[in-house]
């Protein structure tokens, strides 16, 4: 079942030189019970283009087109207070960095309890019963105890439990989690990411995964989208983009894999263009080694290669 769309999302930012497009018709979906993964390096657009769906956006930005369908309306179409009832409650979000999410100046549970306040309207016994359920839910060991901690008194494994706890006892629908591991050691990471996995087995709750970590995908993602310079270049099952492959982005980043360092460790050249970069044509040519001429001046258009698999490139014209 179809949760959440995104169709077409153009954006841009206004700068001191004038506006400047970062996103270009991103297009995705995300269905109940998948785990959908954005990649691509950093700056390339995954963040912002999550971020627009709670509107969770830096002053300067402007969204110029575009629909996001949540429960057939357009959320870009909403006044701040209806948004209001869907962040937190509806679409969760989970930072990167769990140490600067949470209040040092309250207990984790008065946090926890704050949110079910919000947005499930419960107080009292119902609400502390509710939260000690969602600490049980994400594994947090003894969890009326630990609803008393500080947040300085957990790790940075547990902080990040404690965040996942109050998207569930919000009965979410879809988690957006950004780089949800990068801050924590690599058990950790393990931990974390099979707790999402569980989430989403047994909740069917919807995860956006963004990452540049392709190896996390592999092991856990349903599908892939890879993001260069504010557009989507490659989308496909996760099974066959890491089987087949096609656009040279793509095949870059995964020859970077270390799994596939035993055959050749390839590097990309060069850096991605900031949204500052006027880049005619396909924005990868000044790093694609096959690049052509057309490259240089026409954007490709997306191609279907497989079932399910688009690529925005001219080699699969
Ligand atoms: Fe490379 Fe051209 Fe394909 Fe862009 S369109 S990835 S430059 S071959």
């Amino acid at each position: 079942m179809k949760l959440l769309d995104v169709e077409n999302l153009n954006l841009g930012f206004y700068c001191e030189n004038g506006f400047k497009q970062a996103l270009f018709d991103v297009t995705f979906s995300l269905n109940k019970g998948e785990m959908l993964a954005l990649v691509g390096e950093s700056g390339c657009g995954k963040t912002i283009s999550a971020m627009s769906i709670l509107q969770l956006l830096p002053k300067n930005a402007g969204i110029t087109s575009g629909v996001i369908t949540f429960e057939n309306q357009d959320l870009l179409k909403l006044s701040c207070k209806e948004l209001q009832h869907i962040r937190g409650s509806k679409i969760a979000l989970i930072p990167q960095d769990p140490m600067t999410s949470l209040n040092p100046l309250f207990t984790v549970g008065d946090q926890l309890l704050e949110v079910l306040k919000i947005h499930q309207n419960l107080k009292g016994k119902e609400a502390h019963k509710k939260a000690v359920e969602a600490f049980e839910a994400v594994q947090i060991p003894s969890a009326e105890e630990r609803l008393k901690a500080y947040p300085h008194e957990f790790s940075g494994g547990m902080k990040q439990r404690a965040i996942i706890a109050m998207a569930l006892a919000c009965n979410a629908e879809i988690l957006i989690a950004d780089e949800p591991t990068t801050a924590l050691d690599v058990t950790i990471q393990a931990q974390i990411m099979s707790l999402l996995q569980k989430i989403k087995k047994e909740r069917g709750t919807a995860i956006l995964l963004i990452t540049h970590d392709l190896a996390l995908v592999k092991e856990n993602a349903d599908n892939v989208a890879v993001m260069y310079a504010g557009r989507i270049v490659e989308k496909a099952p996760a099974k066959e983009f890491f089987e087949n492959p096609t656009h040279p982005y793509s095949l870059a980043l995964l020859n970077s894999l270390p799994s596939n360092r035993e055959k050749s460790l390839e590097t990309i050249t060069g850096q991605p263009p900031s949204i500052q970069q006027i880049i005619e044509g396909c924005k990868f040519h000044p790093r694609c080694k096959q690049c052509m001429e057309i490259c240089t001046e026409k954007v490709p258009p997306e191609y279907q290669v497989g079932e399910n698999h688009i690529s925005a490139c001219f080699l699969q014209e």
